[in-house]
């Protein structure tokens, strides 16, 4: 099976396990299921490709899933597999985020199916600046915000809010995740990463599991993976296995960050880490280790690799990547998982951050930035521990309900 299909069918399960123990009507279901907007958008684009210049036509699109609660809110995807069926997944998820932490926002997702890697840096620009131009009718401040998902970054948000405010005035807020230069907000850039640090931490206290003691594996080494790796080192977490798309690294006695980022930075790659031996990607996730945290694509840990986890936490940093067959097989064993909707929503309340200050125009610090997220992650990751203890279910089961409830409330009271 597809990815696609993979995502779409793990969303729905753990839905419709939430709906039947809310006990909601098919009429409420279908309209929480429901897309508000599906728009794919054309994104024609001239590469130089051996020695020559050719036009390329991309597919983008952008999933606008419910703005019950506020504006759309979600990211934007630059990767080859990006397709409609994925993209609707991962809308419909950012609705649960966003409702789960409290924020004003509702869920979209979008994307173009590219591999930005394979393109120049003005290649990059120019297909951004179109994509942006094609989405600019169906986005706005109080309409939907985009902000970076995988593939794209701050400078990709950069030439978006120039390009929108090219017609619309200059709109800081029309994009969250943008380089601080141009508004964005301290700390949004690690935001993700360390609110999975912060929440991992939280479970693996609950689980009386001690940083010095604990060995991490991280799959996964882009902007969320790094930022988890950092965070959990500063807490004192051993980690000891790492990867990128070229493979992985291990040593059992802990890997050095700070050395793997200096090596990122300088050539671009993990592989040939000094002080550790290579490993591939599919062993990293079976390696021993008392916590594991995906943190690269959906559907990762599956039925093939379940069984062989070992890790007794399993901290989703990237959306969606353990199928509910999977899921329901590591919870056999008793392994307990942070669900992605609560794990990686540092990410999104940060930019509901950056949002917060490009509207008041007046920037927070850093410091005050990180303690307003840590705070709101420590009292949703109680309220969601709270509901799993008392009604007997998973983290996952009981933030899906607490989400799901926030918008079927704000659906039925705004009346359609
Ligand atoms: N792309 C991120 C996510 O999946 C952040 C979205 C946002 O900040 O709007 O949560």
């Amino acid at each position: 099976m597809d990815k696609k299909c993979i995502c779409q069918e793990t969303q729905r399960h753990f839905l419709n396990q939430a709906f039947d123990s809310l006990t909601l009507k098919d009429s409420q279901q279908e309209l929480l299921l429901s897309s508000f907007r599906e728009t794919r958008i054309t994104v024609p684009v001239t590469l130089y490709h051996n020695g020559e210049n050719t036009l390329h036509t991309f597919q983008g699109y952008r999933v606008q899933h419910n703005h019950s609660r506020g504006p759309f809110k979600g990211g934007l995807r630059f990767h080859p597999d990006v397709n409609m069926g994925e993209i609707q997944a991962l809308a419909q998820l950012m609705t649960w985020k966003t409702a789960l932490v409290d924020i004003p926002f509702g869920g979209a997702k979008g994307g173009i199916a590219v591999d930005p890697r394979k393109l120049s840096e003005s290649e990059l620009e120019e297909l951004s600046r179109r994509f942006c131009q094609k989405m600019a009718p169906i986005i706005g401040v109080h309409k939907d915000i985009p902000a970076p998902d995988i593939g794209t970054n701050p400078q990709v948000m950069a030439w978006m809010l120039d390009e929108y405010s090219k017609t619309h005035g200059y709109r800081t807020a029309i994009v969250t995740g943008k380089p601080i230069a141009l508004g964005g907000s301290a700390g949004r850039l690690e935001a993700t990463g360390y609110g999975v640090a912060h929440l991992a931490h939280k479970a693996a206290t609950a689980l009386s599991l001690v940083p010095e003691h604990s060995k991490v594996v991280i799959q996964g080494f882009g902007n969320v993976g790094s930022h988890t790796a950092i965070g959990l080192a500063n807490k004192g977490y051993k980690i000891i296995g790492l990867s990128d798309v070229n493979g992985g690294v291990m040593n059992t006695a802990g890997i050095s960050i700070d050395q793997a980022l200096a090596q990122i930075t300088e050539q671009g790659t993990l592989t040939g880490l000094a002080g550790t031996s290579p490993i591939s990607n599919a062993d990293l996730l079976e390696l021993s280790c008392d916590i594991l945290v995906p943190a690269a694509l959906e559907a990762t840990i599956t039925c093939d690799n379940a069984d062989a986890i070992q890790a007794q936490l399993i901290v989703e940093a990237a959306n969606m990547p353990i199928t509910h067959r999977a899921d329901d097989q590591l919870k056999q064993r008793g392994v307990v998982v942070v669900p992605d909707l609560l794990a990686n929503v540092g990410g999104v309340l940060a930019s509901y951050y950056e949002w917060v200050q490009n509207l008041q125009q007046f920037p927070w610090e850093r410091d005050t930035v990180l303690s307003r997220l840590e705070n709101r992650l420590s009292s949703t990751y109680e309220t969601v521990s709270i509901l799993a203890q008392e009604k007997k279910i998973d983290l996952r089961a009981a933030a899906y309900e607490l989400a799901i409830q926030r918008v079927e409330q704000a659906i039925r009271l705004r009346g359609f």
